[in-house]
């Protein structure tokens, strides 16, 4: 007969350093799934956290669960965010070091919810105790954001912050849609910032937004949404609003909201959705002007996709309908005539003399939803920065000691590595081809990838150091060469794309992919049609080309490169705009930009310059890590798709990780706690046992007949090298 299944057996292990064979992948597999099945979505990699989204409530999240991760060791529990949090907030406390969590994965991973739940929990036990029972009330609810203006709240102004940070729901409506992937997908890259003072205690906070999606805007693909803000707005606002603002409720009926066909997403309430968003302003302090603004915006632009040219004679523009912009001038503040002609003609410089110059019909079209994209994603970053002003002390005390705790919830959005089944392929049609942004996004992942190797190599180098434990180099993949690839100075990618886009004359994607052929055509991690063997020309075509990532082979498409990269918003529209008498839209398009001679900064060097700050920042703190994966493409809870966690897995660097941390040992844990746990198997060190722990551990090991080599013990540490002499000692302490 079989012996019964031992619990290791059913659930695995729920740190898979301790994984008998740490080089496959299947046994990597199989154990997340065996978890799963379970409902363990949480199991680690050393003090990586692996978590699988369950697509379905689970109850490990009420206060009973916060106050039980609270100040205990990182291993006593089972795996869970709230240890993450945890562990890192009272390493920031008690320590005084800057710590960040980098929460990464797929889109529809769980990376949000990750976040929020991390923020929960700080807010929770970072307050004082009569905080505690307000905050947890309160924070437990679908919607806090909207009980923060109670007196309790607004007489402890750290309280209040921390809730107000912990919502964001009025800004993940401007940067959120519906996707494939995921209903409430973020659109952008968040980076949360929170300041302590030395008690421990909230002060402050701070987030940055990178590269939101601003195509989404203009275009949506078949099944998506643009930014919910928009069907918000048309669904939630009183007849009132919707006559200010010149709209009649049905998204059907702007381009804009129309083309994806599903204005409508069950899981989601916008009516809801947009009162929340109303009153979620209004605690944040923004005026009755300012939001009343916003939603001019908005509106603004949802006219602005109803704007269509007909070409006259000359073959130039004219705008059909002209009383659309009549009501666009309105909403934006600025002048009706001056806007009807910068959307139809461009100034040029002719011998120092100033001709209009008309547009064709497509120019127009271009020069609409440029100006679309503009006027919203410079409103987003008008909204981040005032939510910042809100966030931000007003009360700076000289006594607060600011130690930083930041949270990263970064984007992976579309076809972002070759691990999609073709049917998702089908589904993102416009996203069949990568693009550029793809290309932005993942070389955001090789840098965060580098910095991950480099950081767990450092924290695992300097344990060993501070243990007086020998150092043994581990080999492993540097992914610095593609990085360089894209960024380096004159001779990578990003330059070269520059290069192209102020080159005056004949400069196109093609030439951009000549240009790339004759500067990095050797380069080992590049590929194009022409470059390749006949075996690989089958499989890229003439207008693409293909980088090696250190996650698989990714294939771009040139095509929008150059357009992309220059995100040109024609001058004239930018008069129009820096002339409008509302405060948003002036503050959004400054003169003083007008006046700089030198050409912006191109949107792939504004990304390095951004990402390469936030290496820094990085960098410089202690990094903790959430590694979400998304179990299957069906939303479902009880599906566990191999093949598409497999290539998670892989593109998270999830291995390469377990390697590192596996190369010298798999197990470490500090000498009371080894002690404590073992300690009744040995004769001498139970009933009674009055040495050091060191030496404890010591006499247990040598009991336990531990091989040399097999284990080191450090300073305060005892370091085993394989799982199966822990397991033996385990199964020993069972018995
Ligand atoms: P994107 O990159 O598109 O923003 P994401 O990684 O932020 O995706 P989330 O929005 O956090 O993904 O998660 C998608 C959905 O999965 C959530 O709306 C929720 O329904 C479910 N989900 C994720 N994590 C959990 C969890 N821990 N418990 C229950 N449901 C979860
Ligand atoms: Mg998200």
């Amino acid at each position: 007969m079989e012996g019964a299944l031992t619990a290791r057996d059913r659930v695995g292990v729920q740190d898979l350093v301790l994984l008998e064979d740490y080089q496959s992948e299947t046994a990597f597999l199989n154990n997340i799934k065996k978890r799963f099945k379970e409902k363990l979505i949480y199991t680690y990699i050393g003090s990586v956290l692996v978590s699988v989204n369950p697509y379905q409530q689970l109850g490990f999240y009420t206060p009973y669960h916060m106050e039980k991760y609270q100040g205990v060791n990182f291993y006593e529990m089972p795996p869970h965010v709230y240890a993450i949090a945890d562990n890192t907030y009272r390493s920031m406390r008690n320590e005084s070091s800057n710590q960040c969590i980098l929460i990464s994965g797929e889109s529809g991973s769980g990376k949000t919810e990750a976040s929020k739940y991390i923020l929960q929990y700080l807010s929770v036990c970072s307050a004082s105790n009569e905080q505690v029972e307000y905050i947890k009330s309160r924070l437990l609810q679908s919607n806090p954001v909207l009980e923060v203006k109670s007196s309790k709240a607004r007489a402890n102004r750290a309280v209040y912050r921390s809730i107000a940070r912990c919502c964001l729901c009025c800004f993940l409506a401007f940067g959120n849609a519906k996707t494939h992937r995921n209903d409430n997908s973020s659109r952008f890259g968040k980076y949360m910032d929170i300041e302590f003072d030395y008690r421990g205690a909230p002060v402050g906070g701070h987030i940055l937004n990178y590269l939101l999606e601003r195509s989404r805007v203009v275009h949506q693909a078949s099944g998506e949404r643009n930014f919910h803000i928009f069907y918000q707005l048309l669904e939630g606002a009183d007849d009132v609003l919707l006559s200010r603002l010149m709209l009649t409720k049905s998204p059907d009926k702007y381009a804009y909201t129309n083309q994806g066909k599903c204005a409508k997403v069950s899981s989601i309430c916008d009516r809801r959705d947009f009162v929340a968003v109303q009153k979620a302003l209004k605690v944040l302090d923004f005026s009755p002007k300012n939001i009343d603004e916003l939603f001019c915006i908005v509106a603004s632009v949802l006219h602005l996709g109803n704007v269509t040219f007909t070409q006259n004679e000359d073959g130039h523009a004219v705008v059909e309908r002209q009383h659309e912009i009549q009501k666009i001038a309105n909403l934006l503040g600025c002048q009706y005539e001056q806007l009807l002609q910068a959307l139809t003609h461009r100034t040029i410089e002719a011998n120092k003399e100033k001709m209009q110059s008309p547009l064709t019909v497509e120019q127009a079209l271009y020069a609409r939803d440029a100006l679309s994209k503009a006027i919203y994603g410079r409103m987003f970053d008008w909204l981040v920065s005032n939510l910042n002003r809100s966030l931000t002390n007003k009360h700076e005390s000289s006594d607060i000691q600011r130690i930083h705790y930041n949270v990263w919830d970064y984007i992976k959005f579309g076809t972002v590595w070759p691990c999609l089944t073709p049917s998702l392929l089908c589904l993102t049609a416009t996203l069949l081809s990568n693009s550029f942004e793809q290309f932005c996004i993942n070389f955001c992942n090789e840098k965060l990838q580098q910095l991950f190797i480099e950081l767990t190599l450092k924290q695992e180098q300097e344990e060993y150091r501070a243990e007086g434990i020998e150092w043994e180099p581990v080999e492993y993949f540097n992914n610095k060469i593609i990085c360089d690839l894209v960024e380096e100075r004159h001779q990578g990618i990003i330059d070269i794309l520059d290069e192209e886009c102020l080159r005056p004359g004949d400069a196109s994607d093609n030439t951009f992919l000549t240009k790339m052929e004759e500067t990095v055509g050797k380069h080992p991690h590049f590929i194009t049609h022409a470059l390749g063997n006949s075996k690989l020309r089958k499989t890229i075509g003439y207008e693409e080309f293909r980088l090696v990532h250190y996650a698989g082979e990714v294939t771009y498409s040139v095509k929008g490169f150059l357009d992309k990269n220059n995100d040109l918003l024609y001058r004239d529209l930018k008069v129009a705009m820096s002339e409008s008498k509302h405060d948003i839209i002036k503050q959004a398009f400054p003169v003083t930009e007008l006046a700089r001679l030198k050409r912006p900064e191109t949107v792939g060097s504004q990304f390095r310059t951004s990402l390469n700050r936030l290496m820094d920042i990085l960098m410089s703190k202690e990094p903790s890590y959430v590694r979400c994966i998304k179990p299957n493409d069906a939303k479902m809870s009880d599906r566990f798709d191999e093949t598409l966690v497999r290539h998670q897995v892989k593109y998270l660097g999830l291995m390469e990780n377990l390697r590192v941390r596996r190369a010298g040992f798999a197990y470490r844990r500090t000498h009371e706690i080894f002690l404590n746990r073992y300690k009744s198997l040995c004769p001498s060190t139970w009933p009674h046992y009055d040495g050091s722990p060191r030496k404890g551990v010591d006499v247990l090991c040598k009991y336990l007949d531990y091989k040399e080599g097999e284990y080191r013990l450090g300073k305060t540490k005892v370091f085993i090298r394989f799982p199966r002499t822990l397991f033996a000692t385990e199964d020993a302490f069972q018995i």
